[in-house]
């Protein structure tokens, strides 16, 4: 009898490691993705650097909002798990919770920081200001990303119900996706809001993900048929 409690014993001991290290893992996939949408947020307020210089007002509040941005991110790269693979060997129940519930207060941290950049990129994307230092801009310097017409050729769709896109949240906002929402879908078969990529790839002609190549192509324009004479 009392074997057989022991035996019982080892077996819950060793399901609840299995589940922390579960948890554990998710929470480092978490913080991974929250690692890849500080960095695109932070690439998109740093374009926008070059877009405000007649702004000082603005480019000051850009420059703390990156400043935030790359302290959220020091913080998050000097998390254990993520470059120490001892600590996800780790068995011990209670090392790891505790582990678990660190990382969850850096990431809702950094989430914080996030919600706060994307707002002030909406704020900037619908200033006057901007569309006017953008003109200057775009007549001079040719851009660097894509242009609005090779982003029109990407394919758009709207999500329904039962047909939500895989990996299920957009890399760039974080937003589980809902039905009704419009999203394009990238070669390499990530999803992304249309909102959330469009300004990204006016950037940076490339995934916010995995960085493959968004548009590999010109675009392909219509050839227009010599009039007979
Ligand atoms: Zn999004
Ligand atoms: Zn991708």
């Amino acid at each position: 009898e009392r074997e057989w409690v022991i035996g019982e014993l080892a077996l819950l001991q060793r399901q609840q490691c299995d589940t922390v290290r579960e948890l554990l893992r998710l929470r480092v996939e978490q913080l991974q993705l929250r690692i890849q949408q500080l960095s695109a947020l932070s690439t998109l307020l740093d374009s926008e650097r070059m877009l405000l210089l007649a702004a000082p007002q603005q480019l000051s509040t850009v420059q703390r909002v990156i400043d935030l941005l790359t302290a959220s991110l020091t913080e998050l790269l000097a998390e254990p798990p993520i470059n120490d693979t001892d600590a996800m060997q780790c068995s011990h129940a209670a090392a790891v919770a505790q582990l678990s519930a660190s990382m969850s207060a850096i990431d809702s941290r950094a989430d914080e920081i996030a919600t706060m950049a994307r707002a002030l990129l909406e704020v900037l994307h619908a200033s006057p200001q901007r569309l006017r230092v953008q003109r200057v801009e775009a007549a001079g310097a040719a851009p660097a990303g894509a242009s609005e017409e090779q982003i029109g050729t990407l394919p758009t769709s709207v999500c329904v119900e039962h047909q939500l896109p895989a990996g299920d949240r957009c890399p760039i906002c974080l937003c589980v996706f809902q039905c009704g929402d419009t999203v394009r879908e990238l070669q390499c078969k990530h999803y992304h809001h249309r909102a959330c990529l469009d300004p990204w790839l006016r950037i940076k002609n490339c995934c916010s993900l995995c960085k493959a190549v968004a548009i590999e192509d010109p675009p392909v324009t219509a050839e227009v048929e010599p009039s007979a004479a």
